[in-house]
Order: C-alpha cells, then structure tokens, then sequence
C-alpha cells in the first residue's frame, strides 16, 4: 500500500461523508470469537452478520473504515457475478450453476435490508442499466434478461434505440437492459452506516492496525504492530489491499486500478436531462465506463482501467475524454474529483472463497463487480463459521487458479490482455 493510510482518498465520497469517529489502534492483546482483517464491504458485512448473531469480533482496518474499494466505488448495485450463470454452467456444471445461481440476487437484497434495518443514510436509488454499443452487445443483454429470469429475478426490461431517450440522453447505444433492483449507492457512507450498525451490537473497530502475520493454529493469532488478536476463526477480508500478507492468496489474484472522476454539481434541470431515470449505467464493453447522478447533481463517472494498480499521473486526462465521449454537451465541464482505487482480478473472474486449514476464511476477487457480492460474501462467511457451510462450499468448491507468469509476469500479461480486448470493444466484435 503506498498510499497514506491515515485518511481516505481524495474522493467525492470522503468529502461528502457521514459524520464518523477515528477508531483507536489497536494495542495490547485481545480476545474475540472471530478477528476480521479489513474493514470494507466484505470484513463489515461478515463481522456485523456474526455479531448478530452474538458472536464477540473485532476488526482490523489498516487504514480507516471504507478506505478500499468499498469507499471509492463507482456505487453501483450490479446484481449477479462478473460472470453469469451460464459461464458457471458450462465449466464447471449444472449443479454449481444451480447453487451458486441461487445466490445471485441475494447481496442487492441485503444491502437494501441493511439499508432498511439501520437506516443508513446512503442516497440509495433503485435501477441499474447495462447500456450496448452494437447490436451483438443487446442480443447479449437479451440473453441475460432470459438467464436471469429463469433463475427467478425479476423487474428486468430490454430498450430499444427509442427507448433510450428516457435512460440516457447520448447516442452511443443502441439498446440497453434495466435491471430495476439493481441500482446505486453513496458507497463510502454504506460502509461507514454498517460499520457503525457492527459497534452499535457491540463490535470493535481498529483503524490504522495493519495486520503484519497471521499465525495458524487451533487457535489462530493476529499480529499487528502493537498489538495482537487470538481468536478461534479469522477472516481475511483485504481483497485488492491485502499485499502479500499471505502469499497463497496474493499469487490467486492481480489488484487492477481502475479510475474515477466527479464534475462540480450540474444545473438540475441538465442533470435530469442526462439520465431522466437517475439510474446508474455500465456499458457493455470489457473495458467498460461506469457513470451516474450523485444526490448533489454531479456526474460520477469512471472509466479507466490502468492495469497493475498504479495510480495515473492525471486521472482526469485519462477520464474525461471517456465522459465527453459519452456526454459531447458536457464538453469542457469542471472536474472536482478524481481518484484511483484498486479491484481485485481473479483468471476465471469468478470470486474465491475458501479456507486456510480449518479456522481462517477467505474471500476475494469480485472482479470489477463486488458490491453485491461482497454483502453475500459476509453472510456465507458468517453462516460457515456458524456451522452452517453448505451455501460457502459452493464457491470454495470452485477452482481457484494462480495467474500465470507469478508476480513479475502476471503485469505485463495482463496488460496485453486488455489491449486486446480494448480492440475488440473498438472493433465491436
Ligand atoms: C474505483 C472502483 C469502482 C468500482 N465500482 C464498482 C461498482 O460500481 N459496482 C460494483 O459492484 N463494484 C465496484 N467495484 C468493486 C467493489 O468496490 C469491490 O469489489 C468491493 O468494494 C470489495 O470490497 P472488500 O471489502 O472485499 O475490499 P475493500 O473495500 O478493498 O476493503 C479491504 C480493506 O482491507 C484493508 N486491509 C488490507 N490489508 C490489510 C491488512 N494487512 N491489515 C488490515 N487491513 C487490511 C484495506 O485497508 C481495506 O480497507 C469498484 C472498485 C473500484 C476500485
């Protein structure tokens, strides 16, 4: 991690935030049913299921609450995997495609559920668009309605050209789909409301505590700098900011940069006219744009994919081109925020669960699209933990490959591989 771990990112999100307090350090030693390392998504939503459940836990953030992923996302509730169903089904069968496939709503249900129970304070709007470029790209929207709904998700429309005037005012597409309990999220506040939902049950947060080994055992210990956590479960929950804590995770996944710009707040009338349905909007490409409304009226818009996680030196040079592209009436808009933040690629981009002996879990690898996913990921964590594994042994069963070429050469490869498929999308084949 090279960047500073004292304060968030310099990001529309940190600087519109929900008031938060600063968590002590943690130092000394500690005792907890259940010790979770990292405090996004995935580590807050694990810890605030098992606390629930009354189990006692404690998590170690690195940096603050929100600090990754989780607090500088694009905020879209995308539901369902970065690879579908059918994907599943044709490499690794019916039967995995049907469990995991059970699954693939549930993570926007419970962000809403969470939403509703706690009453965070997160700008949520409901409907997500997957806008096409080519006419091959809506057959392929097409085929995911039909996939989706055979696996019981409703409220998903198909648009034709004409239609699109009510989703999105550029001419790029040609058709989109609208997934309308998809939708969007003030993310950083969503992670911050759940923390704050974790520690109103009693669970304690540690910031500025990176964790620096975890030691197996029959009762495994976490260390940090000061201090140390004994625990009888860990979960490993740093995802693309993990590091090479623990080498066999590192060399499954390779952290992505992917780069994210937010205009000064829009006229409302021009800000409605943009996306007269306030829903968030993904395209189709492999390297896709990401963009939507903010509460405020600013376009959050991301696009870039710089690979290998480093930071661009002008995110806005890399971004904006992208945005006028998209928005030509937008051309020369002033820019207020622009940021970097890391996902975490797996080779099948399919996310990894699993265990390391039989008292330290693990999930991460979302892909690109891990909102939802995440907030799945904490139930089944919890429900193994629990006991109760049959749900997380579904994707613990999945393969999980290490990239190849090890860690010098998993960069430059990946980088190829973009470029190709940059091309692709160019060439809309
Ligand atoms: C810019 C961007 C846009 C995205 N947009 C979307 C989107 O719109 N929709 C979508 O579905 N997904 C999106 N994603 C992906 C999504 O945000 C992630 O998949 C998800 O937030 C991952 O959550 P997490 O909790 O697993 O990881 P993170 O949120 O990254 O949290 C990991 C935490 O672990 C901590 N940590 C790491 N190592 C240690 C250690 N040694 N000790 C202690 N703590 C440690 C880190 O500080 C960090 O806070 C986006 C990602 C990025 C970066």
């Amino acid at each position: 991690m090279s960047e500073t771990l004292s304060r968030h990112t310099g990001s529309y999100y940190a600087a519109s935030a929900n008031p938060t307090p600063k968590r002590p350090a943690l130092d000394g030693r500690q005792v907890a049913d259940v010790c979770v390392i990292g405090a996004g998504y995935t580590g807050i939503s694990t810890a605030l299921h098992l606390a629930e459940a009354g189990y006692k836990v404690i998590v170690l953030e690195a940096a603050r609450v929100g600090w990754g992923a989780s607090g500088r996302n694009g905020g879209q509730i995308v539901n369902s995997y970065s690879r579908d169903m059918d994907v599943i089904e044709a490499r690794h069968g019916k039967e995995a495609a049907r469990r995991i496939g059970a699954m693939a709503f549930e993570g926007g249900r419970i962000i809403r559920e969470r939403i509703a129970k706690y009453d965070i304070q997160c700008d949520l709007k409901d409907g997500n668009v997957f806008a096409a470029f080519t006419q091959k790209q809506l057959d392929e929207m097409a085929a995911k309605k039909a996939l989706w709904e055979a696996y019981g998700h409703t409220g998903l429309k198909l648009i034709d050209k004409a239609g699109m005037q009510d989703i999105v005012q550029s001419d790029a597409y040609v058709g989109a789909l609208l997934d309308n309990w998809g939708g969007h999220i003030h993310p950083l506040n969503l992670a911050l409301g759940e923390a704050a939902a974790f520690e109103s049950l009693g669970g304690v947060i540690y910031e500025q505590s990176p964790v620096t080994a975890v030691i197996e055992g029959d009762k495994p210990s976490v260390k940090t700098l000061h201090g140390e956590v004994s625990a009888d479960f860990v979960v490993v929950a740093g995802n693309a900011y993990l590091g090479n804590l623990i080498p066999k995770l590192a060399e499954k996944t390779l952290p992505c940069g992917t780069q994210v710009v937010t205009t000064a707040p829009l006229d409302a009338k021009l800000a409605q006219a943009l996306l007269p349905g306030n829903n968030c909007v993904e395209d189709c490409n492999f390297l896709l744009d990401y963009y939507r409304l903010t509460a405020d009226n600013r376009l959050l818009y991301g696009g870039g994919t710089v690979y290998g996680a480093r930071d661009p030196g002008a995110i806005e040079n890399l971004v904006r081109p992208k945005l006028e592209k998209t928005f030509p009436q937008l051309k020369g808009v002033k820019i207020d925020y622009s940021w970097t933040g890391n996902f975490s690629l797996t080779l099948t981009r399919l996310p990894q669960a699993g265990r390391i002996g039989k008292n330290i879990y693990y999930s991460q690898g979302c892909s690109g699209h891990g909102v939802t996913y995440t907030h799945l990921a904490g139930r089944l964590l919890s429900e193994a933990i629990r006991g109760q594994s049959e749900r997380f042994d579904a994707f613990a069963s999945l393969p999980h490959y290490p990239f190849p070429g090890g860690r010098l050469l998993r960069v430059p490869m990946l980088t190829l591989g973009a470029w190709w498929y940059e091309m692709r999308d160019k060439m809309g084949v």
